[in-house]
């Protein structure tokens, strides 16, 4: 058996070398290596791959919340509601533009914001939700839309884990992640799900206007040369890092489908297990059926009962499985983030997830006796 690993970067470069060897040089050939041709490229074959209007490249990820929030207009002051079970990158970028981040709960089925929870936080201070399609699960966009109209509020998706993922809603239309709030952001780090070779990342809308102000903002704040109209950042993909992009991107929904076959599997393993919580989408497919793309599977991820999560992990360990826990502290407890008006009692969820949550390897290289051997070492762990 192959050696196990969290994410297999070799393994599925191996398989494009040639091409992305010859791009790579044939950009270094071309000096081009700051906004050349295969940026643009990629810009477009991003925005016909989604559906969007407008695609605008970045440095990463957390650039790229950032800057959807300066373009949003955002002031001093506003408060922001997201997810309290996410990576840092989300809350941390609302407080260095001083708005007020305000953290709520997750649902303990998809670990997504809780809508609810969302609602009671409104107040006449607020402005923007910021969803996180946490894991590669679409959040409940359709009613985070329904509740940002009716309050007059933006919606800012967190893709950078959820890239690929088709949100169906209850009318069965479809659309991509990304593409249903008023902006997006996502990140190319090389684990996600379309990761370059280095740091990139990129805004969506569908906004003609906001689209205009962003392209000014990340290029600081220039609309025409030297004509400084906003406070900008210096925000850019490279060239080398979109050509590997580009080829990338046309085995995006290959590779989403095998994270989606691993998923399957481990959730078969598992399915009858008493201490095992396995990732669920809609009740109604799992978020693996083969119809729904809701879920693209950046991590698996496990709740695992009986307070043994941490035994597990070391076990685990001591096998040779790597593995994850994605997030070991909620961020309403993070030293950077205490706000005297939190209360415990409204993180019901995030403080059980926290204890419980552990992240199998998931990457598109994956097979089956790897699969095998990883659920098996668990099921026995856990009924030990
Ligand atoms: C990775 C990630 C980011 C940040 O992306 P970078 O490219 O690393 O800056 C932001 N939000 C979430 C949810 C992420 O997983």
């Amino acid at each position: 058996m192959k050696k196990i690993q969290m994410v297999d970067l070799k393994g599925q470069y191996n398989k494009i070398k040639e091409e992305v060897d010859q791009s790579v040089l044939e950009v270094l050939d071309s000096t081009a290596y700051i906004n050349g041709p295969k940026v643009h490229e990629f810009q477009n074959n991003l925005e016909k791959y989604l559906g969007v209007k407008h695609v605008i490249p970045c440095a990463n990820g957390t650039d790229a919340l950032q800057i959807a929030m300066m373009g949003l207009g955002l002031k001093p002051g506003d408060e922001v509601i997201t997810a309290d079970f996410t990576f840092a990158a989300t809350v941390e970028v609302i407080a260095l533009l001083n708005l007020t981040p305000v953290l709520v709960d997750v649902d303990p089925v998809t670990f997504n914001i809780d809508v609810e929870a969302v609602k009671n936080a409104i107040t006449p201070k607020t402005k923007a939700i910021v969803p996180v399609h946490l894991f590669g699960m679409c959040a409940n966009m359709e009613a985070l839309m329904d509740i940002a109209q009716t309050n007059n509020l933006f919606v800012i998706e967190d893709n950078a884990q959820g890239i690929g993922a088709t949100y169906t809603y209850t009318d069965g239309r479809k659309a991509k992640a990304g593409t249903i709030g008023h902006i997006a952001s996502t990140s190319f780090f090389p684990s996600k799900n379309l990761g370059c070779y280095g740091d990139g990342g990129a805004i969506f809308t569908n906004d003609d206007d906001l689209a205009h102000t962003i392209r000014g903002v990340v290029n600081h704040g220039m609309y025409v040369r030297y004509h400084h109209d906003v406070v900008g950042v210096n925000s850019r993909l490279d060239s080398i890092q979109a050509t590997i992009l580009n080829i990338k991107l046309k085995h995006l929904d290959n590779y989403n489908q095998a994270r989606q076959n691993a998923a399957r599997a481990y959730n078969t393993a598992f399915a009858n297990e008493e201490y095992i919580i396995t990732p669920s989408g809609k009740s109604e497919c799992l978020g693996i059926c083969s119809s729904c793309d809701c879920h693209v599977f950046h991590q698996y991820t496990l709740r695992v009962l009986k307070g043994d999560r941490d035994a597990l992990v070391k076990h685990l360990n001591d096998k040779g499985i790597p593995c994850g826990v994605y997030y070991p502290i909620p961020l309403h407890r993070q030293k950077a983030y205490l706000d005297s008006r939190y209360n415990e009692a409204d993180f019901k969820v995030t403080n059980q997830l926290v204890k419980e949550v552990i992240s199998l390897p998931m990457h598109t290289e994956l097979d089956d006796d790897q699969i095998e051997f990883i659920t098996s070492t668990v099921k026995n762990f856990v009924n030990s």
